[in-house]
């Protein structure tokens, strides 16, 4: 532990990297000493507006004024409103809002239980999701999450949950049984490696919930709010979930997340059966309705497909053809770089050079840039991108 970690009041459960961020606007930060960054990693897929988004700046700072804070036991408008313009946007017919991803996914765990429990009688509670997952850092989600890692120290887990092999059906088949109440599935695992869910594998695991009458949920956390060029990645692929979770990019920054789910899974949540204190308050809802409102207006799912295929292009064309790197894969603006060690390294000097970006797993690198990003903005990066692994593997030749 170096001294300034000794020092600190701080649990120490982050490596931190050594810079202190104190201001942002649009695809731009600055640290306390006045240098300035460009800005690939939008706070983990959350900026998706870029910082300081003037819509939800005014819009919140209005609600500011107006009412912070009320119970759940009211009528919150604001919510109702959040709520419609997800719900219009989607196939989701009911929202619970909440505060977090993984509070998010413990909605829709409990929600899937829920129904099976009390809706159709079954009793079933298992969950299915998949090696490389991600779905938080509650006990449930991550035991949920397909990772080691994540579980170490935390035994005994809850039980009722089991992952298999993304991409392989006949392990999934093997794996249903008579407890068996829903797959979890991200379309883009993005924590994981940024590996990009196969559409027929997809298809494959939506028939088999028809066919056992298992929910399909679909975690959002990252690839939802237009980062994968369509407002939520379940569109690429043709099929709908019955649940979907949100949160990271649902408020601009604002810490706030989201359930959704079909209108006959509104029976499961009975007054008093879940909740939360702050779920959607006055002040994350005005948050969240101007974020997708914003997203709506400027078309900014479209935005992020078209610069996502600029950047994959430029990145296939200037960083690609470097022996380091294995691919380039991804989906609208959310793309890893994979290559062949690992790249923590890389991100440190980028830092030092003024470009944030982070991993995804040891060896993949992941660009999130802000879904206004520009084609300028893009060369920069990808130049200086290639710069750093040019000069990384010169350095360990040498
Ligand atoms: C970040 C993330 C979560 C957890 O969200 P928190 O807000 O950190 O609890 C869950 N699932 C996915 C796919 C994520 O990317």
């Amino acid at each position: 532990m170096s001294a300034s970690e000794q020092a600190s009041s701080l649990f120490q459960n982050y490596a931190r990297y050594p810079i202190s961020l104190v201001k942002g606007q649009g695809s731009w930060l600055w640290d306390d000493k006045g240098n300035k960054y460009l800005d690939f990693m939008c706070g983990i897929a959350v900026t998706n507006l870029g910082h300081a988004p003037k819509k939800v700046t005014e819009k919140l700072k209005a609600q500011l004024d107006e009412l912070w804070h009320v119970s759940n036991l009211f009528h919150i408008p604001n919510q109702e409103k959040a709520a419609s313009l997800l719900t219009a946007n989607s196939c989701a017919d009911a929202v619970f809002f909440c505060n977090s991803g993984a509070e998010a996914n413990e909605a829709a765990i409990k929600l899937a239980r829920r129904y099976h429990q009390k809706v159709k009688g079954t009793g079933r509670f298992e969950i299915i999701t998949f090696h490389q997952s991600f779905h938080g850092r509650t006990l449930a989600t991550l035991t949920a999450t397909g990772q080691d890692k994540v579980k170490d120290g935390f035994l005994p887990l809850p039980a009722g949950f089991k992952s298999v092999p993304l991409h392989d059906l006949d392990a999934l088949k093997a794996a249903i049984g008579p407890d068996t109440a829903a797959i979890m599935i991200e379309m883009v695992l993005a924590e994981g490696g940024v590996l990009v869910v196969q559409p027929d594998f997809l298809k494959a695991v939506k028939a088999l919930c028809e066919q056992h009458g298992l929910l399909l949920i679909v975690d959002e956390i990252q690839t939802g709010m237009g980062r994968t060029g369509k407002l939520f990645a379940y569109e690429h692929y043709g099929i709908e979930p019955d649940i979907f979770t949100l949160a990271k990019g649902i408020a601009s920054g604002f810490p706030a997340g989201a359930m959704l789910g079909k209108g006959y899974l509104k029976d499961a949540f009975t007054p008093g059966s879940h909740g939360s204190t702050f779920g959607g308050t006055p002040i994350a809802t005005a948050a969240m309705i101007a974020t997708i409102e914003t997203i709506l207006e400027d078309q900014l799912p479209q935005r992020a497909a078209d610069m996502g295929e600029y950047l994959i292009q430029q990145l296939n064309e200037k960083v690609a053809v470097h022996p380091f790197v294995n691919e380039v894969r991804g989906l609208g603006l959310l793309i890893g770089i994979e290559c062949k060690e690992p790249v923590n390294d890389i991100v440190l000097e980028g830092q030092k050079r003024g470009l944030l970006f982070v991993t995804a797993g040891p060896n993949v690198i992941r660009l999130l840039p802000n879904l206004y990003i520009s084609k300028e903005e893009i060369d920069q990066a990808v130049s200086m991108i290639a710069e750093l692994i040019h000069d990384h593997t010169a350095v360990n030749k040498a």
